[in-house]
């Protein structure tokens, strides 16, 4: 055997014939079918999703994906180590649940049902673990599990992107991109079900608010403009998993461009999870113009708010995990009533959670409810 480059191993190795013909190991060896459970193997069989991607869940949970430990356990001279982590071996379930990459990924989707954080999971157990899920609601396991297929695919390509030096994906954009494929895939499929895809998609996925997972705080910014003047309010709500309110705070402020004080907002909300020493912090807003900058290192945003994109940039650096998201409105409610309570108070205010109408409203959203706005 030659001296391999990654990119040729990867290529021989992508097409099955010539896998077979590299490693000299028949088909049963390559693909460790026995690996797949029962249930695992109907379930990746049912999915409702492309068949490229059915194909590949099943190559993950056998063992027969091109990893670098794949390919190593194959006999084909390659360092097998994470290229994005450096983990030791890059397995499948490495780079679809483990790698901090893809649990970025995992924990910013709009997916309800998410893989676990606190093990060292497999692709394989976790599809197992669905079955509780099936057993309560099984249309929404069903659309659930057809989503994540597809962030699972897209972690994937990102991953050989990053390996051939194509391209180097944001977690946001393989969100992004994945979401709009599976919906695309439910739109233009003959089984019927566009509808209740693009309900799904509009309803549990994205209107209801979802809580942080356990070690980590979600906080979510508006603000909002008095008509006419430059009086303006900030508002930022920090939760834990168990959707308690950790801090909510109101600052009056002068500015006058809505989308400036979007970006102060966030700046201000960063300041204060490093003062109180938060670590792992999910960002949201339904600014979807200052989350674009944030996330967009190359794009140099308007005059107005560089100062303040690059602070927040800067404040970035000071967690061990953050990351920004672009909510609809209707899921950032209590950040914007924060905001409007900041319109009519002289100076900032950190709210009690036993504030009546915050509590109220805190109980409302936790429980999935559409919540008055104040
Ligand atoms: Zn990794």
């Amino acid at each position: 055997m030659g001296v391999f480059t990654v990119k040729s191993a990867y290529n021989l190795l992508s097409n099955l014939n010539l896998e077979r013909a590299a490693t000299g190991l028949s088909s049963s060896r390559v693909h460790q079918w026995e690996l797949v459970p029962e249930l695992v193997w109907k379930r990746i069989w049912s999915l409702q999703t492309l068949p490229k991607i059915k194909s590949f869940c099943w190559r993950v949970c056998a063992e027969g994906v091109a990893t670098g430990d794949g390919l190593l356990s194959r006999q084909v001279p390659i360092d097998p180590s994470c290229r994005r982590c450096g983990a030791n071996r890059e397995t499948a379930d490495h780079l679809l649940l483990e790698c901090p990459f893809a649990k970025a990924v995992w924990l910013d989707s709009s997916l309800s049902y998410k893989p676990p954080t606190n093990q060292v999971p497999k692709f394989s157990d976790w599809l197992n673990s669905w079955d509780s899920l099936y057993r309560q609601n099984k249309k929404v396991a069903r659309e659930s599990l057809s989503h994540a297929s597809f962030l699972c695919w897209y972690l994937w390509r990102a991953r050989n992107d990053y390996v051939f030096n194509t391209k180097n994906w944001t977690p946001q954009e393989i969100i992004t991109v994945a979401e709009r494929a599976f919906l695309e895939f439910h739109a233009t499929s003959a089984s019927g079900h566009a509808t209740t895809f693009t309900s799904y998609c509009a309803s549990a996925a994205t209107i209801n608010w979802i809580s942080p997972p356990v070690g980590y705080r979600k906080v979510n910014c508006d603000a909002t403009l008095r008509n006419r003047s430059s009086k303006g309010g900030l508002g930022f709500i920090f939760r834990d998993h168990r959707s308690y309110q950790v801090k909510a705070i109101s600052i009056p402020h002068h500015f006058k461009l809505a989308v400036r004080g979007e970006a102060i907002v966030i700046r201000c909300a960063l300041i204060e999870a490093v003062a109180v020493g938060f670590a792992n912090l999910q960002v949201e807003s339904d600014c979807k113009e200052v989350i674009d900058y944030i996330h967009d290192q190359n794009q140099h945003p308007l005059y107005e708010f560089s100062t303040i994109i690059s602070d927040i940039r800067r404040l970035s650096s000071s967690f061990d995990f953050i990351s920004f998201r672009c909510i609809p409105r209707a899921m950032n409610g209590i950040s914007d009533a924060l905001a409007r309570k900041a319109l009519s108070i002289m100076c900032m205010t950190d709210w009690p959670n036993s504030t009546p109408w915050l509590h109220d409203l805190c109980e409302s959203e936790a429980l999935g409810c559409t919540h008055t706005i104040l």
